[in-house]
């Protein structure tokens, strides 16, 4: 198979879930013996292609056009599907991103092809690609494959492959630029000035290890003793939804189906009761530690070790074991 990574960039920064997509790519192809190359769209994007070009890839594509420069589903959908028809992938691997969310489900009907979205794993079955999505906000699971002739379409929620698994090559990628007919009537809508999201301090979805608190701090004047836990352990503050709707932490610091998904090496839950809205985002998590007063809180299903006690006791004493005192 040839698989092909569209890749994501903001006024020329990588969005970081570009190399879980290519990680992705990279194991579907080993188990494949697929080969993997990438798109770079945009303008002016030349550079990241060649950063882009120190991974094991067959060949990048540089997609580059004056209309380009800033993203529009038309524009982005247009010019994709050209790139697509000279690449001949098998198979589209994007990552769930907002934008993509935008444009790849128009880009895929435009060549009358299916997209299985928000995926989180795939199996490798019989010789073909099963793809696996969470549904009913992550209570089960559903697996999904394509028929009908490729090109196929797959996007992967973010913290669903890890970007430091991304393997880099030795020798430099080649870069090809492949030229795009697109013209301004096909550009149906203007983008107007980019809306920025609060300033974001850390990005949770990179952090490997997360002290994450729920309605069990009880008040906002607990939580310094939460961040110094975190500190601690060289580790990044996460949230449930209430403590973010009571406006005790920034939005950006939400854990679950309407916060972020992460997949740490570390993911340590004070007094969160693991309502399935949050389970969904952090069950990925390598080693998930839960301290709850309650025995039969849902946390403990997913926990790896679970503690039933009193976090008011159980994180000083974890400090001051970590402080070595
Ligand atoms: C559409 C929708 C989307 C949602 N999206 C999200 C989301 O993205 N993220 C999210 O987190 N939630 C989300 N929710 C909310 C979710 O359903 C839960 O209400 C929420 O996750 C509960 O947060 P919590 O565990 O902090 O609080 P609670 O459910 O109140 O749990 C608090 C826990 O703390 C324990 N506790 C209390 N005191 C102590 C103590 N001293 N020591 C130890 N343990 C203690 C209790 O036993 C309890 O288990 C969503 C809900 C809806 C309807």
């Amino acid at each position: 198979m040839n698989i092909l990574v569209i890749t994501e960039q903001r006024e020329g920064h990588w969005n970081p879930v570009t190399f879980e997509s290519l990680a992705a790519a990279q194991q579907i192809a080993a188990q494949t013996q697929s080969t993997v190359s990438a798109v770079v769209i945009g303008k002016g994007v030349r550079a990241l292609a060649d950063e882009l070009a120190a991974y094991q890839l067959a060949q990048i594509l540089l997609v580059e056009h004056e209309l380009l420069e800033h993203y529009t589903p038309d524009g982005f959908a247009v010019a994709l599907a050209q790139a697509i028809a000279q690449a001949k992938p098998d198979l589209v691997v994007l990552p769930h991103t907002y934008q993509v969310r935008d444009f790849a489900p128009k880009l895929a009907a435009s060549l009358g092809k299916g997209m299985i979205g928000d995926c989180i794993g795939y199996r490798h079955e019989n010789g073909r690609l099963v793809f696996v999505r969470q549904m009913f906000q992550g209570k089960t699971a559903a697996d999904v494959t394509f028929t009908g002739p490729a090109p196929w379409f797959a996007t992967f929620q973010a913290g669903a492959f890890r970007g430091d698994q991304a393997v880099r090559s030795t020798s430099p990628a080649p870069v090809s630029a492949i030229q795009v007919t697109l013209t301004p009537e096909q550009i149906r809508t203007k983008p107007l000035e980019l809306f920025r999201e609060a300033k974001q301090a850390v990005d949770l979805t990179q952090a490997p290890i997360l002290v994450a608190i729920g309605r069990g701090i009880k008040a906002p004047e607990n939580i310094p003793m939460a961040q110094k836990l975190a500190q601690l352990l060289g580790g990044e503050l996460a949230a449930s939804r209430p403590i973010c709707d009571e406006g005790w932490l920034p939005m950006d610091r939400q854990i679950g189906s309407s916060g972020q998904t992460v997949s740490p090496k570390l993911y340590l839950a004070l007094g969160i009761s693991g309502a399935i809205q949050h389970v969904v985002g952090m069950k990925g998590s390598r080693t998930i530690v839960a301290i709850n007063k309650d025995e039969n809180a849902p946390i403990f299903e997913v926990a790896d070790y679970g503690i039933v006690g009193d976090i008011f006791e159980l994180i000083p004493a974890l400090t001051e074991s970590l402080e070595g005192k």
